[in-house]
C-alpha cells in the first residue's frame, strides 16, 4: 500500500475552507488538488508541491481538466459551473455534494421552495421578479423586511433590509443590477443558531453540536458552542427547555440535508425566534464558517469529517471534547486588524488561524481565533480583550 488512502480529491475553490481541508488532508496522506485563479490562493500556499490547477471554478475547461486528474470532486464554495458537473456527473465523475445539490443552493429562493415542500420551517418569503412584487412584499410583510439576491450571496453581501415603501429604487441599486431577488419576512430573533451536519457516501449521518452565531453586519462575528440556548429566553433558564431547543434544532438541521443528495458536510443556519420557534435561514453545501471551531474542540473537524464522508471512509466523532468553545472571526479593518492575533499570544486556549490573504479589504475574511474552556464562562472572559481590541464599541 503507497498510502493509507490512495483517492484522489479535486476541490473547487482554494480559499480558507479548502486550506484548512488541507490541513486536515495533509495528515492523512490525502492528496488534494485545488482549482482557483490565484497561484497564491490560501489552500495551495500550504501544499505548493501539488500540481494545483490555475484557473476559475466556474471554468468550464478547467474543472474538466481537474476531473481527468482526481477520483472525487468537491467544493469549497456553491458559486460554481454547475452545468459542467451534471455532465461530468453523467460520464460517471464521483461528485460531492452533488451537483443537483450545489445547484439548488446556488438559488437562496429556490432552495427555500424545496425546504418548504418537505416541511423545513422557515420565513415567509415572496418571489420579486420587478418593484411592484418588491412593494407587495412591503405590504405582505410589513416593514422592515429582508430583500436577498437569489444568487452569488455570501457575507450579506446580497441582502438590503427595505424599511420603508420609498428605500425600494435603494435596494434595487445597491443589490447587484439585475439580480433576481425575493423578499423575505423580518425574522425577530432571539439569537441565531448553526449545526453542523455530515452525511458520508454510505449514508451514515452525524451531527456536531448546535451552536450560537453572532452576525455584525451580516457577517459571521462569533460563534459559541455548545449553544447556550434557554438563557433569558422568555424569561425561562429551565434546562430541560433549552435541551429541546437544542434537539429541535438538530432535528430540523438533519431533516432539511435528508432531503437533499449526496455525500459531505452542510452547514445549517437558523433562527431561534422569541417563542422557542424555529425557522431555517440557509444550508451551505461545505464546511461552514460556524464549524471552524470544531478543529480544536471536536474530536473530529468538520474539515477531516467533510473528506471522510467524501470517500467513504467511517466518520469520526463529532462530540466536543472541551466543554466549551468560542470562535472570533478576523476580518480586514486596516491597523486593527491583527490586534486580536497578538493578544491572543498570551491567552491560554487560544488558537489563531490566519489565512496567508495579502490583501486585506476592509470585512474580509483573513483568519479566525478559537478558543477553548472548562466552561462557557471561560470562553467568554478569554474572548473578551480581543473582541473589545477589534471594536472597543462591544465592551
Ligand atoms: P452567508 O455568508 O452565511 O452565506 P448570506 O449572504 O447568504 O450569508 P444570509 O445568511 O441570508 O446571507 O443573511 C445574513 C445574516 O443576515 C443572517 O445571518 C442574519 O443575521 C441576517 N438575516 C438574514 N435574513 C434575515 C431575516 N429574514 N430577518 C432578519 N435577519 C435576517
Ligand atoms: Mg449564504
Ligand atoms: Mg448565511
Amino acid at each position: 500500500m503507497a498510502s493509507l488512502e490512495s483517492r484522489k480529491i479535486g476541490i473547487l475553490g482554494g480559499g480558507q475552507l479548502g486550506r484548512m481541508a488541507q490541513e486536515a488532508a495533509s495528515r492523512l496522506n490525502i492528496s488534494l488538488t485545488i482549482l482557483d485563479q490565484p497561484v497564491d490562493a490560501p489552500a495551495k500556499q500550504i501544499n505548493a508541491i501539488q500540481p494545483h490547477i490555475q484557473g476559475a471554478f466556474t471554468d468550464a475547461d478547467k474543472i474538466r481538466e481537474l476531473a481527468n486528474s482526481v477520483d472525487v470532486i468537491t467544493v469549497e464554495i456553491e458559486h460554481v459551473d454547475t452545468a459542467v458537473l451534471f455532465e461530468l456527473e453523467k460520464q460517471g465523475k464521483e461528485i460531492h455534494p452533488t451537483p443537483g445539490t450545489i445547484h439548488l443552493i446556488q438559488d437562496k429562493y429556490e432552495q427555500k421552495v424545496h425546504l418548504a415542500k418537505h416541511g423545513i420551517p422557515m420565513a415567509d418569503a415572496l418571489d420579486c421578479p420587478d418593484d411592484a412584487s418588491i412593494q407587495d412584499a412591503g405590504q405582505r410583510f410589513g416593514f422592515p423586511f429582508m430583500l436577498k439576491s437569489k444568487t452569488g450571496a455570501y457575507d450579506g453581501r446580497g441582502n438590503y433590509v427595505v424599511r420603508s415603501s420609498k428605500d425600494v429604487a435603494d435596494a434595487r441599486s445597491h443589490l447587484a443590477p439585475g439580480a433576481p431577488l425575493y423578499a423575505e419576512k423580518w425574522a425577530k430573533f432571539d439569537r441565531e443558531l448553526a449545526v453542523m451536519v455530515v452525511r458520508s457516501v454510505t449514508g451514515e449521518v452525524q451531527s456536531y453540536p448546535v451552536v450560537e452565531t453572532v452576525h455584525k453586519n451580516s457577517i459571521c462575528h462569533l460563534v459559541f458552542a455548545p449553544a447556550q440556548v434557554g438563557r433569558g429566553l422568555t424569561g425561562t433558564k429551565d434546562a430541560t427547555f433549552a435541551h429541546s431547543i437544542a434537539e429541535r434544532a438538530r432535528k430540523v438541521a438533519e431533516d432539511a440535508v435528508a432531503s437533499l443528495a449526496g455525500a459531505g458536510v452542510f452547514g445549517v443556519e437558523m433562527f431561534l425566534m422569541d417563542n422557542g420557534e424555529i425557522l431555517l435561514n440557509e444550508i451551505a453545501p461545505r464546511p461552514h464558517n460556524s464549524g471552524h471551531y470544531t478543529i480544536e474542540a471536536c474530536h473530529t473537524s468538520q474539515y477531516e469529517n467533510h473528506l471522510r464522508a467524501i470517500l467513504g471512509l467511517p466518520l469520526g466523532s463529532t462530540a466536543m471534547k472541551v466543554p466549551a468553545a468560542g470562535m472570533l472571526n478576523i476580518l480586514g479593518n486596516g491597523d486593527r486588524t491583527y490586534l486580536a492575533c497578538e493578544m491572543a499570544y498570551s491567552i491560554a486556549g487560544a488558537t489563531t488561524h490566519l489565512y496567508g490573504k495579502k490583501e486585506c479589504k476592509q470585512g474580509r475574511k483573513m483568519g479566525h481565533i478559537t478558543v477553548v474552556g472548562d466552561s462557557m464562562q471561560q470562553v467568554h472572559s478569554r474572548l473578551l480583550p480581543m473582541v473589545c481590541a477589534l471594536d472597543p464599541a462591544d465592551q
